[in-house]
């Protein structure tokens, strides 16, 4: 009988802060959209006798991360030197934490699709300094100091992931953690947000870890699921043909979607690390740590459930208007403007969403504010316009300057409430449809609605979408028993 197998998995999770300046000088971060080489100077260029000096504002996001995560926060860390040697590493070491991390003891809940939870532990953060960037052009290297010494931290989970999908479930969950604190763009396209994954395999039932294998290379969650999965696989098949596992560092190729070697444990650097002896050790307060703590936003988590509760939404909805924080934050102004949650949320996943797609625009740039968007829909709830209106008094608003009020005002949109002039259009359209009145005498009850409905059409397009539909349903019924 074939054995059955476990995978286990941890992910090493690369971010980016976004302070404005580089951990240990005053350059500029924005590595990306500048000259190359023109952010730099005697302390992130690694001269000898330059002294770092740690930025206040990373250790202030770096907090912020630490409670996003649930992490305690320590009181006293410090920094340590990983010694090796890289082209864009000009001082030949990293500054980075090693045993003794700002933060350890954190965790995410993950949630999978069968409805199944898991407890995904977090071993530490620590804050690290990024390397500069290679390039290579045929038989020639350049080397772009710009993003020499930017502001990393590097979350590294427990071994608690047990498949692809729960590594990737976790890894949207952190984004989603970072993303509302704000202090990371969390983009691996942008590569401010980087992830590496260790990966092994045992029978079922055995406590003892298998033989694990890092994977490097990931540019996508979905890659990272992808390589996770042939890991597991080659992992398995290898062992069960009687080979064994290395202990070694492998490169994703996602368009062949393979793993392969990029170096084997005897390869492996030993990185003698040692205290820092350039930067004191880092203290940090509880008071620094509870005034933090007062400005963190409200959780993405902690959001979607309270949309759900008071604005009595289904959760799915919830986690669609949650998706970014200024979304949430329109849709609440909106709500305050409307009185109507449920509407309002209807708008803005049908016709707010569909124009920011249609315009590949985000809400803060959207041209209709939430005060006018909680408008529209009063005047549809206070009878002022009907829902059909209301989509084309939207339309007009996307490049309209004049107030929702006032453009109904303007272009005669008012719904007719006047009994008197709407039931002249209803007695009209009977007139004109003796076949439909016929029709709808010999309907069954289960068919009557069906007749009714094509009547109010009629009525409502004579009116030009402008009839109170509630009169125009009143007076029908009336007239025609
Ligand atoms: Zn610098």
């Amino acid at each position: 009988m074939a054995r059955e197998w476990e995978s286990v998995i941890g992910l090493e999770v690369h971010l980016q802060l976004n302070t404005g300046t580089k951990v240990w000088c005053g350059c500029s971060a924005d590595y990306d959209n500048s000259p190359i080489n023109t952010h730099t100077c005697p302390i992130c260029l690694g001269h000898p006798g330059a002294l770092p000096k740690l930025n206040e504002k990373v250790v202030e996001y770096a907090i912020k991360a630490a409670l996003a995560l649930n992490c305690d926060v320590n009181k006293v860390s410090r920094f340590d030197r990983k010694n090796y040697f890289y082209p864009d590493l000009t001082k030949g070491y990293q500054i980075t934490q090693f045993d003794h991390p700002y933060a350890e003891h954190g965790h995410i809940d993950v949630t999978l699709k069968s409805g199944k939870e898991r407890k995904v532990g977090i071993t530490k953060i620590q804050i690290e300094e990024d390397t500069g960037k290679s390039m290579h052009a045929g038989d020639e290297s350049f080397i772009n100091y710009n993003r020499a010494s930017m502001p990393l931290i590097e979350i590294v989970s427990e071994p608690d992931m047990r498949s692809s999908e729960e590594a990737y479930e976790y890894l949207n969950l952190l984004k989603d953690a970072i993303k509302y604190t704000e202090i990371s763009d969390v983009s691996m396209e942008l590569g401010s947000l980087r992830c590496d994954a260790n990966i092994s395999v045992r029978p079922k039932g055995e406590e003892k870890f298998g033989t694990r294998v890092e994977v490097k290379n990931l540019n996508s969650f979905k890659a990272v699921a992808r390589a996770i999965d042939y890991e597991i696989g080659r992992q398995i098949e290898t062992i069960e043909e009687g080979g064994s596992i290395d202990q070694e560092t492998r490169l994703w190729d996602d368009e062949v979607q393979v793993t392969r070697v990029m170096r084997s444990k005897e390869e492996a650097m030993d990185y003698r690390f040692f205290p820092e002896p350039d930067l004191v050790r880092l203290v940090i307060s509880d008071e620094q740590i509870e005034a933090i703590r007062e400005t963190m936003p409200e959780s993405k988590v902690d959001k979607m459930a309270r949309f759900a509760r008071d604005y009595k939404l289904s959760t799915t909805d919830a986690a669609i208007l949650c998706e970014e924080m200024e979304l949430a934050d329109y849709y609440e102004a909106a709500v305050k403007a409307s009185n109507n949650p449920k509407t309002t949320a209807n708008w803005i996943m049908t016709e707010v969403l569909r124009v920011l797609k249609e315009e590949n625009k985000d809400i803060t740039e959207f041209s209709i504010t939430s005060e006018d968007l909680g408008e529209i829909i009063k005047l549809i709830d206070g009878g002022k316009i009907s829902s059909k209106i209301a989509k084309k008094l939207f339309e007009i608003k996307l490049t309209d300057e004049r107030t929702p009020a006032e453009i109904v005002e303007a272009e005669g949109m008012a719904q007719v409430a006047d009994t008197g002039a709407i039931e002249a259009m209803v007695d009209e359209v009977l007139a004109n449809n003796p076949k439909l009145i016929e029709d709808y005498k010999e309907a069954d009850e289960g068919r009557k609605p069906r007749v009714m409905k094509g009547l109010m059409g009629q009525v409502m397009k004579a009116s030009k979408g402008k009839a109170n539909p509630t009169i125009v349903t009143e007076l029908l019924i009336k007239k025609l028993s």
